[in-house]
């Protein structure tokens, strides 16, 4: 294997690339989490999270993958033998559908098109056919990474009112949170699981988790055992004492720093941001799309997500092969297919710490691959992003 030069490209949908300033505010040896100086720390970090996920409420921040906030998002709001409705969407929905049956829940999996998303009127139906209200919670991923499809999270909380259905409304916002406008009490979200490894531009090793007053009611009366994810033990103590057992200190030095950076940019710029970059690569990949080979995974160009696009490729070469010849032969990190999408497509991550040169190399990279793989494509990709971004 040739020995990697020059900078890698970090172009998978997580963890994401951390720029020099956060990287030197986490860059610190390990301290007293007891201190004034550190508990200061924290409650900045507090305030600064409650803006981003645009929330007055209070947020949870464990040392844990998103999967650990996803557990939390579970073990603090049910009992086993309760009912919740999970919308299919993909590899995510499919992987937090099993943890929810692990903790004994009974699972309704609303059946979707992983290429459309999610149909709010038929989950309006859904759950208007519920009509003793016995699901008690619906999970949905916002942001849906395995297939690059954003969900309408404000059209699914309209289609719940007019239900008038009373559930939890449980969202996954991991890869959506500081790269996709998400807006946790506009859009009624009780429950709220996000990650420190995209979009907020960290290492992975945090997990965060919103909860509305609503949710917080129901966390009294749950009976799933919990204990390292337990938001009723938390809440009785400050903010810089709430991770169970020793707090990740550095992080939230670097989620500080994080918080600030995304602030000085302002949000909407970062969602305008990412909404332009993502559309550079779209350009791209419309141009290769007329070889035959090529398309996206995601049929609902509405939907199609600012932050990650999966690239279905079809004919001889598996997207497997393909991403790990663009690895070893250019230094460009892609995604690969999950679940049943193995094989079939790689992903384009497009989000956090991103501008147009980092784009316009990524997709160089995956052009040139596309020539020495004999894989066949529409020309001028490359071209058509650099004619969109330019502008
Ligand atoms: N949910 C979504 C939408 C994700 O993209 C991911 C990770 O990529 C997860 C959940 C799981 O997060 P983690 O890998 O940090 O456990």
């Amino acid at each position: 294997m040739p020995i990697p030069r020059g900078r890698q490209f970090l172009a998978i949908p997580g963890p994401t690339n951390v720029p020099l300033r956060i990287l030197q505010a986490l860059d610190r040896p390990p301290m007293d989490f007891t201190t004034p100086e550190f508990a200061e720390v924290a409650e900045e970090v507090q305030l600064g999270l409650r803006r981003i996920f645009k929330t007055e409420y209070d947020i949870f921040i464990w040392a844990s993958t998103g999967h650990g906030a996803w557990e939390g998002a579970i073990a603090n709001f049910y009992s086993p033998g309760e009912k919740v409705l999970i919308c299919e969407t993909g590899s995510f929905s499919e992987w937090w559908k099993e943890m929810a049956e692990l903790f004994g829940l009974e699972v309704e999996y609303l059946p979707g098109d992983w290429r459309q998303g999610i149909d709010p009127d038929q989950l309006e139906e859904h759950l208007r056919a519920d009509t003793s209200h016995e699901i008690k919670g619906i999970g949905i991923v916002h942001n849906e990474t395995s297939t690059g499809l954003c969900n309408d999270l404000a059209a699914i909380r309209k289609a719940i009112d007019a239900a008038g259905h009373p559930a939890l409304l449980m969202v996954d916002t991991i890869s959506s949170l500081a790269s996709i406008d998400f807006r946790m009490d506009e859009w009624g979200c009780d429950v709220v699981v996000g990650g420190s490894q995209k979009g907020l531009m960290q290492h992975t090793g945090l997990g965060l988790l919103g909860v509305s007053p609503k949710a917080l009611k129901r966390a009294e009366t749950a009976t799933a055992p919990r204990r390292y994810w337990d938001i009723r033990r938390s809440l009785q103590i400050p903010y810089h004492m709430r991770n169970p057992g020793t707090a990740p200190a550095h992080f939230f030095y670097g989620l500080r720093e994080a918080i600030n950076f995304l602030e000085e940019e302002t949000l909407d710029d970062v969602f305008a941001r990412h909404a332009r970059l993502a559309e550079g690569v779209r350009r791209a990949i419309t141009e290769w799309a007329k070889g035959g080979a090529i398309d996206f995974f995601v049929k609902n160009e509405a939907r199609r997500s600012n932050s990650v696009t999966a690239v279905q490729i079809t004919g001889t070469v598996d997207s497997d092969t393909f991403r790990i010849a663009c690895r070893d032969d250019f230094n460009v990190m892609l995604g690969g297919g999950l679940l049943q999408l193995g094989g079939k497509v790689f992903r384009i991550g497009h989000l956090g710490d991103l501008n147009e040169p980092m784009v316009w190399g990524t997709l160089a990279a995956i052009e040139a691959t596309f020539k020495r793989k004999g894989i066949p494509h529409g020309p001028g990709g490359v071209d058509a992003a650099i004619a969109y971004l330019a502008n």
